[in-house]
């Protein structure tokens, strides 16, 4: 080890996965993965099990020898070769499926061990991996998946993204966090990176320094969402781009050599920030770091939520991008084929993934936007959805997920489907729904969260649901608040209609959900 893992000294004061990290580092379990595909699942201890993680890889319920693989894609940036081979994985592997998280990155399900070492290697071909995509360590970095491209970002975040994400990708100094680490980077005005909600965010700021104004970051710190969620707190700091990478190795040694590791349900930077306070949290980072300009004029002027869906135009004359809806997320390979086959044709050859688990075809030409509205595929992965289909976003749920109570993905598709035919309105509702607490589909920042639960009835237990209204980032910030009660899953539809009703009913002009 490049360090020295000083709270080894003190292991009765560490949970039992910080014991089985320090017995064997995550990243080990790699090299052991190309033998388990050759011994069987059954030869996978289950220490080892849980060590997956580090590639990827997870037990998809029920625990009958499946896996799930989360592939990264910093900031959503795809190729068409990428995406062609991701959808040959799902295609010869995962059933035919692909769904986008709201990370940006993509999972796909149904694997077996045995197919894991020809899925990294088609992975490494094209400059891809599933590596440190879960686990306790940095994960896929996100940010603005217009990078670029954006006729609103203050400096393209491309280069800064894959030095970021090469610095801490299989790196051993990082690869024994006491808990998931989460990074976002953007200079888009509409914070696309979802800066509050990470560990880590760089958001878009200026500073005038020497009498001249310099394009950088604010930081923010201890952001994130499960059962005890935190909004990141900013940092007294401005960072100059080429101050991103010593800072963000600075703040991950922080949370590597000061965060909690006694329990892991408050292993998160979150609580070590709360506890420390922004201030206390800057002057360590600086004696890491060095001295850093005080902060400068935040740039960011609000929230798009993470969604591009329509044509637009990019920053370089006569050139669109073609933003497409993705129904909570989840596509066919022969879709995402079609979808690379498009970027090829029409456009530059690249594809972005979005947090809202949408997608964009970038650099089209504007003379070929009609021909390309007229192709098959976008008649269900359409530039136009309707409103409530548009934005709804959906965790994986019980289909999959070992820690879900309920069914999230089909529901949340259904519930968008039935609301788009049966209301009108004339500005989009984000709904997002979570199969448990732990809120991989963001509820808590959602106008209408949902978030799965049981409950007893007289024909036994049954998919329920509590209800949260008004969440939103940038400006504004806020969780959403839950209503009182609980509502049966098969009558979702019944409980958001009048609430959808009064909404439309009561609004001031302009006012928007999470105002009301
Ligand atoms: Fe699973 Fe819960 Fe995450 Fe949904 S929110 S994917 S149910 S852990």
């Amino acid at each position: 080890m490049a360090y020295t893992a000083f709270w080894a000294n003190d292991r009765g004061n560490l949970n039992k996965n910080e014991l089985a990290k320090l017995e064997k580092d995550g990243l080990d379990v790699i090299e052991d993965i190309y033998e388990y595909a050759k011994t069987g699942f059954e030869s996978i201890t289950p220490d080892d099990m849980d060590r997956f993680k580090w590639a990827g890889v997870y037990q998809q319920r029920p625990k009958d020898g499946h896996f799930m693989m989360r592939v990264r894609i910093p900031s959503g940036n795809l190729s068409s070769d990428q995406a062609r081979v991701l959808a040959g994985i799902a295609r010869d592997y995962g059933k035919d499926l692909v769904d986008i998280t709201t990370r940006q990155a993509v999972q796909f399900h149904w694997l077996r061990v045995e197919q894991l070492p020809d899925i990294f290697e088609r992975l490494a071909s094209v400059g891809m991996s599933s590596f440190e995509a879960c686990g306790d360590c940095p994960r896929n970095i996100v940010g603005n998946p217009l990078a670029g491209i954006d006729p609103h970002e203050l400096i393209d975040t491309t280069p800064l993204v894959k030095e970021l994400s090469d610095t801490f990708l299989m790196n051993r100094d990082f690869s024994n966090l006491p808990r998931k680490y989460k990074i976002s980077i953007s200079a888009n005005i509409y914070n696309a990176g979802h800066a509050e909600i990470n560990d880590l965010a760089f958001t878009p700021a200026t500073k005038v320094i020497d009498g001249e104004e310099v394009i950088g970051f604010h930081v923010w710190v201890g952001g994130g969402l499960s059962a005890r969620p935190y909004l990141a707190q900013q940092l007294d700091v401005f960072v100059r781009p080429e101050e991103v990478v010593k800072v963000a190795v600075g703040v991950t040694t922080i949370f590597r050599d000061y965060g909690y590791r006694q329990k892991r349900n408050h292993a998160r930077l979150k609580f070590l920030v709360a506890d420390w306070g922004a201030e206390k949290f800057l002057e360590k980072l600086k004696e890491l770091v060095g001295e850093l300009n005080t902060r400068g004029e935040d740039k960011i002027a609000g929230w798009n939520a993470g969604y591009f869906t329509g044509v637009h135009e990019q920053r370089q004359p006569g050139l669109s991008y073609v933003g497409l809806s993705v129904p909570v997320g989840r596509m066919s390979a022969q879709e995402l084929e079609e979808l690379a086959r498009l970027a090829d044709e029409y456009g530059s050859g690249s594809l972005r993934t979005c947090n809202s688990q949408n997608i964009v075809i970038t650099g089209v030409p504007n003379e070929k936007i009609e021909l390309l509205l007229k192709e098959k595929v976008l008649e269900r992965l359409t530039p136009y959805p309707k409103h409530f289909t548009a934005f709804a976003v959906s965790c994986t749920g019980i289909e999959f997920c070992n820690l879900a109570l309920v069914e999230t993905k089909e529901r949340m598709r259904q519930l968008a489907e039935y609301l788009d035919a049966h209301v009108e309105l004339d500005e989009p509702i984000r709904m997002h729904m979570v199969g448990c607490p732990n809120s991989c589909g963001q509820r808590q920042i959602a106008d209408i969260g949902f978030q799965g639960a049981l409950i007893k009835t007289e024909d036994g237990m049954k998919d329920a649901f509590d209800i949260f209204l008004g969440g939103t980032l940038g400006r504004n910030a806020q969780f959403n608040q839950k209503l009182k009660g609980r509502v049966l899953g098969e009558q979702l539809h019944r409980a958001v209609l009048p609430l959808l009703a009064y909404y439309k009913e009561e609004k001031q002009r302009g006012e928007s959900f999470f105002d009301f």
